[in-house]
């Protein structure tokens, strides 16, 4: 897409830090990073967030460039792990609401190092059910909408 600054990143028309250029897939350094090393994972092709990827009915194409996008996340949190020590979080936000403000699908990979705090956010217990029942509806509707998305 002309107009996305993603797709313009992954085809080389503007600059950025890339730490990894695939076939279907590139990772370049967030330009406002939340820790050292602070990456994002993007395919190629334009998604606009994780619910527009598509699931039984994909194409071997779009198959292919999904799978590389989860197995660069998955080596660049090794990667954080092994360059600076510590942990790493994965964060993607999908929609508005969640945070998101560049509309092509991303995966942050944000490395943690040794003797930093967990960020408040990814603290527990944020939430509370009303009660036993509000939770079985909550996961009843989940069950169904993940099998209808598989
Ligand atoms: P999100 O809020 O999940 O949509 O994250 C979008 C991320 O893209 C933010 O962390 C921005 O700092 C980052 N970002 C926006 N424009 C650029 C750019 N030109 N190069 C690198 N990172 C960018
Ligand atoms: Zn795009």
């Amino acid at each position: 897409m002309d107009d996305c600054i993603f797709c313009r990143i992954a085809g080389g028309e503007i600059p950025s830090a890339k730490v990894y250029e695939g076939k279907r897939a590139v990772a370049f350094l967030d330009a406002a990073p939340m820790s050292r090393g602070h990456l994002l994972v993007v395919p190629r092709a334009h998604w606009k967030d994780l619910a527009a990827v598509p699931g039984a009915g994909a194409g071997e194409e779009e198959k292919a460039a999904y799978a590389e996008v989860c197995d660069v996340v998955r080596a660049a949190a090794r990667a954080a792990v092994e360059v600076f020590g510590g942990g790493a979080n994965v964060l993607q936000c999908t929609g508005e609401e969640a945070g998101q403000t560049v509309g092509h699908l991303h995966f942050h990979v944000i490395p943690r190092p040794k003797g930093g705090k967990v960020p408040p956010e990814f603290v527990s217990g944020a939430y509370r059910y009303a009660d036993d029942a509000d939770r079985a509806a909550a996961a009843a509707a989940l069950r169904d909408a993940i099998a209808k998305a598989l």
